[in-house]
């Protein structure tokens, strides 16, 4: 089945570390915009991968501000915590067919080597081991739906990389593809800051044996230092009872016509006046300042 013959799933997939600011919004509203503009589906998946950098009750929160602002799951919302079991059953599939292997290489040995991992280092000591994908040494090359032509050596730029990392926890790389795939997720549509994940995730599909979804990355929006917007360069958070003004701008922020949503006074008309006007030829693909 080619990604074109399916029908279209999205996502959006926030990680609990704080709450949605402006920025999250313009992923969210991106993301919903164009899995409403090709008829698809839209999901949102809690990613609670690494307790220690989470917010307690940070989920909750930002599925609250989301409802408010009208972007709610068309299917039950998944959370990356409860997922242990499918991970595992991948993994073990990867491990079976000698794609994945274990590496007890320690973080001081990698750095001689400007930290990319091509072969283990001999162990010395019983020290609890990481999984790696063996990464091929060639290009991979694809198309971004906004960013064009793209290609990168995964071998020489990153390097075998983590899935299981040796404390236990999985990484963020394998357990993104693992649910992407398991969701059928046909179309990825998040910010610039993970274009670089991207040809990883593309040969993890492939690993795994299966097609890649489609992608597309928006711009980022950036602070006044030229830095991605977020809760650590000062981002106020979303108010999920003043959602209008928000929607306007990440609509603006979109590249949008802003007189489209002019006459919308609730968040139910907003949405569907954005959904009626969304031209996505309009879509930025350089990042904004957000002044
Ligand atoms: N959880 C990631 C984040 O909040 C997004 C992952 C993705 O969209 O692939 O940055």
């Amino acid at each position: 089945m080619t990604s074109a013959s399916r029908s279209y799933i999205g996502r959006f997939a926030p990680s609990p570390t704080g709450p949605l600011h402006l920025g999250s919004l313009l992923t969210a509203l991106g993301s919903w915009l164009l899995a409403r503009h090709h008829g698809g589906k839209w999901l949102i998946r809690i990613e609670d991968l690494d307790p220690p950098r989470e917010a307690a009750g940070a989920a909750d929160a930002q599925l609250r501000t989301l409802a408010a602002f009208g972007l709610v799951s068309d299917l039950p919302v998944i959370r990356q915590s409860q997922r242990s079991e499918h991970y595992r059953e991948r993994l073990e599939y990867l491990l079976a067919k000698g794609a994945a292997f274990f590496c007890r290489c320690s973080r001081s040995e990698l750095a001689s080597h400007g930290g990319i991992h091509h072969h283990c280092f001999p162990a010395r000591e019983q020290r609890p081991a990481a999984i790696r994908l063996h990464v091929p040494d060639e290009e991979v090359i694809w198309e971004d739906q906004l960013q064009g032509a793209l290609r990168q050596n995964v071998a020489a730029e990153v390097g075998d990389f983590v899935l299981k990392r040796a404390d236990g926890y999985w990484a963020y790389q394998f357990a993104v593809v693992v649910d992407d795939a398991d969701q059928g997720v046909t179309d990825i549509v998040r910010g610039m800051d993970l274009l670089d994940s991207t040809p990883r995730q593309i040969l993890l599909h492939r690993a795994l044996g299966l097609s890649p979804p489609r992608y597309l990355h928006l711009p980022l929006l950036l602070d006044d230092h030229g830095h991605k917007f977020s809760k650590s360069s000062g981002a106020p958070p979303l108010d999920p009872d003043e959602p209008l003004t928000a929607l306007r701008s990440a609509w603006r922020l979109l590249g949008q016509e802003p007189s489209a949503l002019h006459t919308a006074d609730s968040v139910d008309q907003t949405l569907h006046c954005a959904m009626t006007h969304f031209q996505i030829q309009r879509l930025p693909r350089t990042s904004r300042h957000i002044g």
